[in-house]
């Protein structure tokens, strides 16, 4: 039987994480030299582990699929990132961080973790700043901060709408000063494809060049994954569309345990969708809403007419009705919840896709009025500008129109408190891991939680690792190594062969719909009994039909088809576990649970982290639970009136 140790410390929270490191053994500089580390990934979490390992002294090798380590898919986060800098002298203290986090989460997060988070936040400023990071200032230079959803407070830190292309800059600049120094090798166009494990530590992963399609093994003393989210398995997502699940799945497979894979977060504002053949959603940021108001027509009638001829009284500005605390930064679970809700009742606006109008309005007239275009060009003007591209609508002169849409995972592969996997030497961060967001991530939250990963907890914690444990060396010619490559070629070539009618892309719109119906913004149990009988039927259908084109070089198709075959497995297990939380709590709403619309938790029998262990394609997989306590912030009904 399996049986998680999360290495919490005991003791009082806001002093747990330096006894920790006090406690963790070190390496001494002269013998990091002799270590060697891989880090898959060179978004905000692998570019700053790999540039913090490497600037400790650590070998390190550093693989991504992109052709740079900056196409990562951070670049793409627009908002902002939280600190608990307390700049604004508003009241934030890392102690509200650290509250605001717990319950935005709906109580399903560790309350050391997220501490340890809150923490580390203040150190991520100054060293993203100390990077030459241009964050946006006030007129006397000191920096500025807005509000996100979740916070009553002004905490997020941002440059423009273009905060993690910004950070994933300093980051990379970092990174490169290592790969100059000879410290990290980059690996860029190349795909992990399997762990090696030895004597059941992780020692090294497949991977394949996906220029020349040559597959071989990398070996090292420990292996860190930071390979970004699985929105994906959606299809329709506001993630890049090279984001999959392949890295975690495929340690899954090993053995490392996924937790939580139901909790994914739906955001609230996205355009929506335009056409049945659409492949992507572009997000817009969560901080339009400090000045933009959420509204919908009160009356159906209403919602075929153009914006300005709906009066303001035949309005419903139902966020600010509805949670008048929050108002229209109520947190993304429930903002989502209640657009979803308006259009259901036929108040949707915008063009009817398949016969329903899926928009709300997000009007930001009253701001221009207050402050004037040119005060709102200079906070969201690249944003508004993206979405006048792409809508062809002009937003200070019409309210722009939203819809939810796939954004991030809080679920991932599970880790303790060092963010090791229950697989010794395998390591994972960022959006990977099962993270500290719960059920639901707070805007600005994820960038934090990367780069508190990536900068402030692996160096402490590998290091720790390294010297508490004896490695005998392991080369690519291991035994396992070569079982485990042979394996990876196997699949490559069953791909190729199967010669099937098919593409890989409508599979995986396919299943991007039955996720997104059944497991999506409401999940209840006969949709996700069905959808657990059709994945499996739908699977066998992809390995008998499709279409794989070219050969085993380069061939984006065959990398394409690897990546759906492995979210089809993954899917089935977000829904059992969606299935088996007969709760709603966070981005999981069970319609089954509920209150007045509002999601129902069960504390008595679900306050644990769900982490599953693979028992093999087409078998029922073991749930491992964690069970979570809170000493510290009391599980109450998550209330935003
Ligand atoms: C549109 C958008 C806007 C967002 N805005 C914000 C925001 O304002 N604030 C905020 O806090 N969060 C925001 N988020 C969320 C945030 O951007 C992500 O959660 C975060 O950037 C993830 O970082 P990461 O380093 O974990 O992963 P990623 O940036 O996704 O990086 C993953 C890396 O892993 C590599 N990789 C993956 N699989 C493999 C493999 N098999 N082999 C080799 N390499 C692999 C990729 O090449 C890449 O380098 C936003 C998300 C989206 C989609």
């Amino acid at each position: 039987m399996t049986i998680l140790d999360s290495k919490l410390p005991s003791g009082p929270i806001d002093t747990a994480w330096d006894r920790t490191k006090f406690d963790l053994k070190l390496v001494n500089p002269a013998n990091k030299r002799k270590f060697t580390v891989i880090v898959v990934g060179s978004g905000l979490a692998g570019a700053s582990a790999a540039a913090t390992l490497g600037e400790l002294g650590y070998n390190v090798l550093c693989y991504c699929f992109q052709d740079s380590p900056r196409r990562a898919h951070s670049i793409a986060a627009q908002g902002g990132i939280n600190a608990a800098k307390n700049y604004q002298g508003d009241g934030d203290s890392i102690y509200r961080l650290f509250y605001d986090t717990v319950k935005g989460g709906d109580f399903r997060a560790r309350e050391a973790n997220v501490y340890r988070l809150a923490q580390n936040s203040v150190s991520i400023i100054d060293q993203a700043v100390a990077q030459g990071v241009p964050f946006a200032r006030e007129y006397g230079g000191t920096l500025s901060n807005r509000s996100f959803g979740g916070a009553q407070v002004s905490r997020t830190f941002y440059a423009k709408g273009q905060t993690g292309q910004q950070l994933l800059l300093g980051a990379y600049s970092a990174l490169e000063r290592q790969i100059a120094a000879k410290k990290v090798k980059m690996f860029p166009r190349t795909e992990m494809l399997d762990v090696v494990l030895v004597d059941g530590r992780a020692r090294g992963i497949v991977v394949r060049d996906l220029v020349s399609g040559k597959v071989e093994t990398v070996t090292a003393h420990a292996v860190c994954l930071a390979t970004g989210g699985y929105s994906n398995v959606f299809y329709l997502s506001t993630n890049a569309k090279g984001c999959n699940v392949t890295a975690t799945w495929r340690a899954a497979r090993r053995g490392a345990l996924f937790a939580n894979p139901c909790f994914t977060q739906i955001h609230p504002t996205c355009i929506p969708q335009a056409g049945s053949y659409q492949s992507k959603l572009t997000l817009m940021s969560e901080s339009l809403r400090n000045d933009g108001r959420v509204w919908v027509p009160k009356d159906p009638k209403d919602c075929g007419k153009a914006p300005a001829e709906i009066a303001e009284a035949d309005r419903d500005y139902y966020l600010e009705r509805k949670y008048p605390s929050f108002g229209n930064l109520s947190p993304r679970d429930i903002a989502s919840r209640a657009a979803k809700e308006a259009c259901d009742d036929g108040r949707g606006v915008g063009p009817a896709i398949e016969g329903v109008r899926r928009g709300v309005y997000l009007d930001f007239s009253d701001a221009i009025r207050r402050l004037g275009a040119p005060a709102i060009a200079e906070r969201y003007g690249n944003l508004f500008e993206m979405y006048e591209r792409i809508t062809g609508e002009d937003p200070y002169k019409v309210p722009m129109r939203m819809y939810p849409a796939p954004h991030y995972t809080m679920g991932g592969l599970w880790v303790d408190y060092h963010l090791q996997s229950n697989i010794p030497g395998l390591f994972v961060l960022g959006e990977a891991n099962f993270s500290d967001h719960g059920a639901n991530r707070l805007g600005a939250s994820a960038l934090m939680q990367g780069l508190s990963d990536g900068y402030f907890i692996i160096s402490s914690t590998l290091g720790h690792y390294l010297a508490a444990n004896k490695l005998e060396s392991v080369g690519a010619d291991h035994a396992e190594a070569r079982k485990a490559q042979g394996e990876v070629e196997e699949r490559l070539k069953k791909l190729l062969g199967v010669n099937g009618k098919r593409s890989v892309d409508s599979f995986h719109r396919e299943l991007g719909d039955i996720m997104w119906n059944k497991c999506g913004m409401a999940r209840n149990r006969t949709g996700l009994e069905w959808a657990l009988q059709r994945i499996p039927e739908l699977r066998e259908e992809f390995w008998k039909d499709v279409a794989v084109p070219g050969d085993g070089g380069l061939n984006q198709s065959l990398e394409k088809a690897g990546r759906v075959a492995d979210l089809f497995e993954f899917a089935e297990l977000m829904c059992l576990d969606a299935l088996e939380r007969e709760e709603s709590c966070g981005g999981h709403f069970r319609e089954e649970y509920q209150d007045e619309g509002e999601a129902k938790r069960n504390d008595e029998s679900f306050t644990y982290a769900a982490a599953w262990k693979f028992e093999g394609v087409g078998n029922r997989p073991t749930l491992v639970k964690e069970p979570l306590t809170f000493n510290y912030v009391k599980p109450t009904q998550r209330s935003y009136k």
